[in-house]
C-alpha cells in the first residue's frame, strides 16, 4: 500500500476536476492512497507526463488511457 507521488499536483486528487463523483472518496482509497500504478491518470502521467493528462480522465478509466497511449 503505498501513495501516489502525484497527490498534491494531481487535479482528481485535489478536487480540482470540476464536477467530482459521489465515489471520489472511494477512488482515492483504492488508486490514490494505495494502488496507484493503475490508475488511468498515473498510467498516462508515466508515458506523455502531466501534460498528456486529459483534466477530465478519473482513476477508473484504464481503456480511455489505453485509447489516449494508442493516438499519443
Ligand atoms: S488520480 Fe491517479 S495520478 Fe492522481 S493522485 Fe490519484 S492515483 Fe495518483
Amino acid at each position: 500500500m503505498h501513495e501516489c507521488p502525484r497527490l498534491r499536483e494531481c487535479a482528481f486528487f485535489q478536487e480540482k476536476m470540476g464536477a467530482m463523483p459521489l465515489s471520489t472518496e472511494i477512488l482515492k482509497d483504492q488508486y490514490c492512497r494505495s494502488n496507484y500504478a493503475v490508475c488511468a491518470r498515473y498510467v498516462v502521467f508515466q508515458s506523455l507526463g502531466k501534460d498528456g493528462i486529459p483534466q477530465d480522465l478519473f482513476p477508473n478509466e484504464p481503456k480511455r488511457a489505453r485509447e489516449i497511449l494508442s493516438h499519443a
